[in-house]
């Protein structure tokens, strides 16, 4: 993992018409790390991940992609810069065949021996999606969906995947099968990871620096080795009652734990 940020956001404010979903948003993610921001339902998480791919114009702020900034530009412009959205929801083109829906991923790229070596390898991490090529995306069940979604996203060869809830209606085997597969992209490609989730305890296992977002602003940040430390994030995000002194929700004010 290097030092560099590959992504920076920086004061970042987005809104649906007079709907402010996220506030003075600001946050940093590390070359070839992987990066959580967790928060509960409507806290403004796919908000932030809309407004880093295009799909969202933030009314304030910046977003800087690798030293150049890049919000105000097209989703497509973004796409072609390294970025990967994995939406919430996967949608995937169900009446294509996964085949199809995999090489809809490689669309813009021209080198064709490497798109079929990127092929086997997401075949080799969701073995399941060979047996399947053949078929409509729409006859997948939701957790192979969600492996299509991914593996989609990984044939444009991504720098930074943001993944949007990859947990969503999975079974807890599914879900951490998907998540040690994320952690293999990681770890083997080098691809960093920007993922918002609303379970934190398979996100704080996964990544390595969390956010805690509550209606849309940071309220905490840390490693998520301190995070999974601490009271709060234990009681509120974690469902583990500690013995002795209650929550207090300390982070009400933006605090991070050094
Ligand atoms: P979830 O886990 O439910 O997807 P989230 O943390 O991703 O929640 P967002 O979807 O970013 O939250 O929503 C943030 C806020 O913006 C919420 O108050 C939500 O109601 C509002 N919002 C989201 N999409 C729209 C929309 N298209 N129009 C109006 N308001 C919206």
């Amino acid at each position: 993992m290097s030092d560099a940020p590959i992504l920076q956001l920086n004061n970042i404010e987005s809104s649906y018409g007079p709907v402010m979903a996220i506030r003075g948003v600001s946050l940093s993610v590390k070359e070839g790390s992987i990066v959580t921001v967790l928060g509960a339902n409507g806290a403004g998480k796919t908000t932030i991940l809309k407004t880093i791919s295009g799909i969202i114009d933030p009314q304030k702020g910046s977003v800087t992609f690798q030293g150049e900034p890049i919000h105000n530009h097209r989703p497509d412009w973004i796409v072609r810069r390294g970025i990967g959205h994995v939406p919430e929801g996967r949608e995937v083109f169900p009446l294509l065949s996964v085949h199809d829906n995999l090489m809809m991923g490689a669309y813009t790229r021209t080198d064709r021996d490497e798109v079929a070596r990127d092929l086997e390898t997401v075949y080799d991490y969701f073995p399941i999606l060979k047996e399947r090529a053949k078929q409509d995306a729409g006859q997948l069940s939701g957790g192979q969906q969600q492996m299509l979604a991914i593996s989609r996203a990984l044939m444009a060869r991504p720098k930074i995947m943001l993944l949007d809830e990859p947990s969503l209606g999975l079974s807890p085997r599914l879900t951490q099968e998907i998540f040690s597969i994320i952690r293999r992209i990681n770890r083997e490609r080098g691809t960093t990871i920007l993922l918002v989730e609303q379970n934190a305890n398979v996100a704080l296992h996964t990544a390595d620096y969390g956010y805690v977002l509550e209606v849309g602003r940071i309220v905490m940040e840390d490693s998520c080795e301190r995070l999974l430390q601490h009271q709060d994030i234990r009681e509120f995000y974690l469902g583990q009652k500690d013995s002795g002194v209650r929550g207090t929700r300390r982070w009400k004010k933006k605090k991070t734990w050094r």
